[in-house]
């Protein structure tokens, strides 16, 4: 049986290296690198099988997970599924089922988007910046400041639209333990470019910054590259469901179980 993955993050992986272990043949898909969204990640706790790690640190044990389980890695961007054709920019690919773990894309604010500097993934900030804003006030952003802080950053602000922190507590404390300034209920207004740097715009004045992070949100990433049909199965975060590591994995050992059974559902 032959399998095709596409997105090589911690679902699309999972399914990899769980179908190589039945003798499945898989060929797996990866516009970027290995490792996916997780690898912008400060510190993983919520995985009670592994210790506290780094996003880069998990990154790394999927890439070895991954290349030990045999399957085929093709680093191009899928551009197209239609039924069970996978169709990247040299080439077509067949199946007997497709796998899709394409993850999540950023709610972007493109009048932000004054120059390089503002990004909306961690690993995409320069290096050896000293300031960083970070908009937004969920897991995302006071994970991205408590990482800028352990990476040399000395000033970090988090500007926040509501009153209210949706982020789990202990990231909170820890931020607030290392001096990350909280801008409550203060929505960033306008952004110009100060030469390369950021100049940001509240209702209470402006600020200037080395990059500004934005952590509003994210979408899921199936583009309209999709026919549904009953060979497809859409997997992690794709899927639309609750952005976590444990479901994404185990939504795609969910969607190999069903191809091994044959039961063709997604
Ligand atoms: C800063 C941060 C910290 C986080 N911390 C935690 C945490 O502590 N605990 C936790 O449980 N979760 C955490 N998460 C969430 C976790 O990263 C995601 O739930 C998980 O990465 C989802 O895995 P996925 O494989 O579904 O998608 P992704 O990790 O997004 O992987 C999708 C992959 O598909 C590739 N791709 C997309 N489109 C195509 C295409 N057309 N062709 C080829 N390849 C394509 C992408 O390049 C990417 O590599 C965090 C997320 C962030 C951003």
């Amino acid at each position: 049986m032959r399998v095709g993955v596409v997105g090589a993050g911690p679902a699309g992986v999972t399914a990899a290296v769980f179908l190589s272990r039945y003798g499945v043949e898989v060929t797996i898909f990866e516009k970027e690198e290995v490792g996916g969204l997780i690898v912008n990640a400060w510190r993983i706790e919520n995985l009670p099988v592994f210790s506290p790690c780094s996003g880069e640190d998990l990154a790394k044990v999927l890439k070895e997970r991954l290349e030990e389980s045999r399957s085929k890695l093709i680093c191009e961007e899928v551009l197209s599924i239609q039924g069970r054709s996978v169709k990247t920019v040299s080439a077509t690919y067949d199946f007997d089922s497709v796998i899709i773990a394409t993850g999540t894309k950023p709610k972007r604010i493109e009048e932000f988007e004054v120059n390089q500097n503002v990004v909306y993934e961690f690993k995409r900030l320069p290096r050896r910046i000293k300031s960083l804003a970070i908009y937004g006030a969920g897991d995302v952003a006071f994970d991205g400041a408590l990482k800028a802080k352990h990476t040399g950053v000395s000033e970090v602000h988090i500007f926040s639209r509501s009153d209210r922190i949706k982020a789990v507590p202990r990231l909170v404390r820890l931020a607030s333990h290392l001096g990350v300034r909280y801008h409550r209920a203060e929505p960033i207004q306008a952004v110009e470019d100060l030469g390369g740097r950021v100049r940001l715009f509240t209702k209470a004045g402006s600020y200037d910054f080395d990059a500004l992070l934005i952590c509003i949100g994210r979408v899921p990433n199936v583009p309209a590259i999709v026919k549904p049909s009953r060979e497809v199965h859409v997997v992690g975060d794709a899927s639309g469901s609750f952005r976590q590591l444990a479901i994404a994995m185990g939504q795609a050992v969910d969607a190999c179980m069903k191809i091994l059974q044959g039961g063709w559902c997604s």
